[in-house]
């Protein structure tokens, strides 16, 4: 069939178009047209299936009607505002040019797909809701049993594999509509559950309830402490009480859970509402509400990748507290987490999660939330009280040194103290908390969270000295003199440079001194931050990364005009790469809470990657006023390395007047090191042996960012407890610390 405009203005009922039954053999539909321009204009209603490609034009204008074709030519999909279409083959140019609504699905086998559609109002994401999922499925059943698709039969025989091609084309106006609405929902769904609660459990504490399901009925005391109890009163279980769908029908089955329940993806507060204000970005009681169903997800496989050298640094003994959150015993889920773990207020709220990216469920569905699950056992352990001071019973005599209070040195400090020497932090700032408290923003991680660990770890014993810089204040030999054995944990807080012309010019800052005079700003110090304020500027961030995000972030809380950030490499892939297989950390394209927040406000991602600056731009008076970049592609050379090629004619001034440079750290500053003479290795961080946390010189340590270079909280925990362990054992001949994953064995085992 070749018509133009068929379809046009569809208002209902069905279409479903195929080749003759009787078409010879080896006939590919799926590279062949079957319906000419124009398909499905202006539609509005009904369902339409094509097994052939659809030409140019296919669904431009639809506004309800939900369509599957084999392919489609160029301007697929514009000016869409509603419906569904999934197009399970090559697509043609400026495909979703002005989309507004609705949701393509492409199946993008040959990842090609990026480049044809037309980015300026819509995102592409991976299908890992499961609501998405689910109706891709079930559409593409419908398809294969309509029309006798072959592509639609491959992928359902394959789909394991093959939904990881699909790309969800989501327009920014439409996400924000979906979003505002769920958000509605969950506000009213928040206030029923808390009526429930007042009504229906009497107010009871949620550790009272118990689930008819339970192997065990365990239930707290006031303690917390955990026991049988042989004929509990039934309870309504406030899961069970919330008016919703299949919740309030089923009771709770973790033998099939990960089947049953979808991966909640309400983990942070509705973009409108939080990118108006400083406070943290988690949706705290929305993720404790279905909490259980979560942990009713977690298959507690026989080999928990989540814990396993992919998984998490930590070793977190995950499936066991997963479990307990199920089961309500709260208080056994916080011994088993604080075993490996001593801040998983800290994890809990900005850890990347690599144990979700190792999570077997995550092979086929989406990962279990080990990280909400971390963060609720923590915070309800602290709104019950049950975190308290708990120095060591004797004391060792020997005293150890730390230098930097970050999460490195915290983890070795709450370490050593508790082994029982005596512990004094050296923190050249001015409060205690490293890029936790100056660096890493209060919508990742609350200050009160770090101020509240630093005053249990002062009540413990722990001596922290502000305001002291080792090596300039204070020399590292007086320290080295002074005490049995000093740990270095000086992060990687050189900053990397972008030495192009006209780097001098004002209004070009380094992003953590943006992020760094702001957040001081934020807990009350006198400090100067006029050039560092974002407000009505066009904000350049150069640099793709955490940091990046953060600057991003902030500068959209100050008031900016605009905001771009500049990322020199290519978008990831939608899903895993083939050299990019599950259990490794999965390297895809995300949306980070700074871009949503931006796409939101200014209906664009701020990202614009392959970009390369060239030089700076001067206002006549020494400001910052543009930047001159260029596109690049990259290329593999004949030895298989990337090389980076200007794209010819795509040279392009952009305007700004506020620039920060977010291009990561290169290392360790040196004063330390050349005064002691302490090696370092081929990157510029201290050396040590592998796993090994001692320096080439006697009774000197470091642990964190110093040592393996620019990293994670979670590692950076992890190193300042194993390096807290080896000091233990040089100090005493034996350590009763634990080594990963909570085991405790001597560190030459
Ligand atoms: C903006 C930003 C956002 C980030 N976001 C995340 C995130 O979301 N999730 C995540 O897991 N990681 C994140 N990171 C990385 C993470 O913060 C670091 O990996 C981690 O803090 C490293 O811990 P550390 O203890 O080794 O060093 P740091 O946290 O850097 O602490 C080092 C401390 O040593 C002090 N110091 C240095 N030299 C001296 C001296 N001579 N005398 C006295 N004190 C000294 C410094 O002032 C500092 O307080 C982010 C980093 C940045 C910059
Ligand atoms: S610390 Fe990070 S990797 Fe480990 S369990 Fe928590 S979220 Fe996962």
């Amino acid at each position: 069939m070749h018509n133009i405009d068929i379809l046009q203005g569809l208002s209902g009922g069905e279409i479903v178009i195929y080749p003759p039954k009787n078409i010879s053999e080896g006939f590919q539909s799926v590279n062949n047209i079957i319906v000419g321009n124009v398909v499905l204009y202006g539609a509005t209603s009904g369902r339409a299936f094509f097994r052939g490609q659809t030409a140019e034009r296919f669904c431009v204008r639809n506004s309800g009607v939900t369509a599957v074709s084999e392919g489609c030519g160029d301007h697929g999909c514009e000016y869409m505002t509603g419906g569904r279409v999934v197009i399970l083959g090559l697509t043609g140019r400026n495909f979703a040019a002005g989309m507004s609504g609705g949701i393509a699905y492409i199946y993008d086998k040959t990842q090609v797909f990026a480049k044809k559609c037309n980015m300026e109002s819509v995102s592409l994401n991976p299908l890992d809701l499961q609501e998405d999922l689910t109706f891709v499925k079930d559409l593409l059943a419908e398809f294969k049993g309509k029309t006798g698709s072959d592509v639609a039969a491959f992928i359902l025989e394959n789909w394991e594999t093959e939904r990881k091609c699909f790309v969800k084309v989501y327009p920014h106006e439409y996400r924000r509509v979906v979003e505002e609405k769920a958000a509605d929902e969950a506000a009213e769904k928040l206030k029923k559950e808390q009526e429930m609660k007042d009504g229906l459990v009497n107010g009871e504490e949620d550790e009272k309830e118990y689930d008819e399901d339970m192997i065990n009925t365990i239930e707290e005391d006031d303690e917390g402490e955990s026991k049988v109890k042989p004929e509990a009163k039934k309870v309504v279980d406030i899961e069970d009480a919330i008016p919703d769908g299949e919740m309030n029908k089923k009771k709770l089955d973790k033998l099939r859970g990960f089947m049953k329940y979808p991966r909640s993806s309400n983990q942070y507060r509705e973009v409108n509402t939080r990118q108006k204000d400083w406070k943290e970005i988690y949706n705290h009681k929305g993720v404790k509400a279905g909490l259980k169903v979560q942990a009713a997800r977690c298959m507690e496989c026989g080999v928990p990748f989540c814990q396993s050298d992919h998984g998490c640094p930590l070793s977190n003994i995950i499936p066991k507290w997963n479990d307990l959150v199920f089961k309500n015993n709260w208080k056994e889920a916080l011994n088993q987490l604080l075993q490996t773990n001593n801040f998983p207020e800290f994890t809990g709220r900005v850890c990347p999660a690599p144990c979700e990216g190792a999570c077997v469920l995550g092979i086929n569905a989406p990962a279990v939330t080990i990280k909400n699950i971390e963060c609720a056992i923590i915070d309800h352990a602290f709104e019950k009280g049950w975190i308290k001071p708990e120095p060591p019973v004797t004391r060792t005599g020997k005293t150890v040194a730390i230098v930097g209070s970050g999460p490195s040195g915290l983890a070795a400090a709450a370490q050593l103290n508790k082994a029982g020497h005596t512990v004094t932090v050296f923190e050249r700032n001015d409060r205690v908390g490293g890029l936790m408290r100056y660096g890493i923003p209060t919508m990742k991680l609350g200050k009160d969270v770090v101020q509240r660990r630093v005053d249990l770890m002062e009540q413990e014993g722990i001596e922290f000295q502000c305001n002291v810089e080792v090596g300039k204040n204070m020399s590292a030999e007086d320290l080295m003199n002074k005490y049995d054995s000093v740990l270095l944990c000086l992060g990687a807080t050189h900053p990397r440079d972008l030495p192009i012309p006209g780097r001098n010019l004002n209004g070009i800052h380094y992003a953590m001194s943006f992020l760094e005079t702001w957040q001081k700003k934020q807990e009350g110090n006198d400090i100067e931050y006029a050039k560092m304020l974002a407000k009505d500027k066009d904000v350049v961030i150069i640099g793709g990364g955490d940091t990046g995000c953060d600057c991003i972030a902030t500068s959209l809380r100050h008031g900016a005009k605009s905001i771009t950030s500049f990322e020199i490499l290519p978008p990831p892939p939608p899903s895993r790469a083939p050299n990019n297989p599950w259990p490794t950390w999965p390297k895809v394209f995300k949306m980070d809470y700074g871009h949503e927040e931006v796409e939101l406000k200014f209906g664009r991602d701020p990202r614009i990657f392959n970009i390369k600056s060239t030089n700076f731009v001067d206002d006549g008076n020494g400001n910052v006023c543009g930047i001159n970049t260029a596109l690049v592609e990259w290329v593999k050379d004949d030895a298989g390395r990337w090389n980076m090629k200007d794209v010819e004619g795509s040279e392009k001034l952009i305007k700004c007047d506020m620039v920060m440079l977010a291009m990561g750290f290169l290392g360790p500053e040196k004063k330390i090191a050349d005064e002691l003479a302490a090696k370092l290795d081929a990157r510029g961080n201290f050396q040590t042996p592998k796993n090994k946390y001692a320096t080439s010189v006697p009774r000197l340590y470091a642990a964190g960012d110093c040592r393996r270079g620019q990293s994670l909280v979670v590692w950076a925990i992890t190193e300042g407890r194993q390096a807290a362990r080896q000091i233990d054992f040089d100090l005493m001949g034996h350590s009763s610390l634990a080594g990963p994953g909570g085991i405790v064995y001597q560190p030459e085992d």
